[in-house]
């Protein structure tokens, strides 16, 4: 781990717990299968953030385009501080002037299982992490399939591409942002998320 920081660390130190209602994390718990999550949050600039659960957090990455079910689009993913397994289910409002201050909506959630190979040899989640790449399939409401996660970039500015696998549930005329801008969680928009608080 760099810097030797305890999990969560970077996550608990950019945030005051009693101003934002994101979850501190710790109780999280994991399941059989390991989850993923995608939330729109509409911080100073819209973005999607995207993330994977690997052991007891969930690794992060902001794609500012948002995912896309065209294997030809190559989205850029930068990645951000682990988040707690009890973020996956955070949607709400987080109060301006804190870090990352706007609405958050769970655009996309479900399962996923671990697809990276090397020369035909399963290679685990963490280690492909730490190589820079990484195969998963999908088992969302509304992304299926292959997604690769490539590292194009190292150091402090850190860059990776999310690429959607090219299989049947690949959908290259569809944009599926626009089509499906609803959370996965609770049906509500930004808007009424917005309103809600
Ligand atoms: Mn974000």
């Amino acid at each position: 781990m760099p810097g030797g920081e305890p999990p969560l660390g970077a996550y608990r130190r950019k945030r005051d717990f009693e101003r934002t209602p994101e979850p501190r994390g710790g109780r999280g718990s994991a399941g059989a299968e390991p989850v993923f999550v995608v939330q729109k949050h509409d911080a100073r600039r819209l973005h999607y953030d995207f993330r994977l659960q690997v052991g007891s957090v969930l690794k992060s990455w902001a794609v500012p385009k948002g995912p896309s079910l065209d294997p030809r689009d190559k989205r850029l993913a930068t990645p951000t501080e682990d988040h707690p397994l009890e973020y996956a289910d955070f949607e709400g409002v987080i109060p301006k002037g804190e870090y990352g201050g706007g609405t958050v909506l769970v655009w996309d959630h479900g399962t996923y299982r671990n697809l990276t190979e090397d020369s035909g040899e399963p290679v685990p989640v963490e280690q492909a992490l730490e190589r820079g790449h990484v195969a998963v399939w999908l088992n969302g409401s509304k992304l299926r399939g292959g997604f690769a996660l490539t590292r194009f970039r190292t150091g402090e500015d850190e860059s990776w591409l999310l690429v959607k696998m090219n299989d049947e549930h690949a959908e290259p005329s569809r944009d599926i942002l626009a089509d499906r801008p609803e959370s996965a969680l609770s049906g509500r928009t930004l808007e009424e998320i917005a309103s809600a608080s």
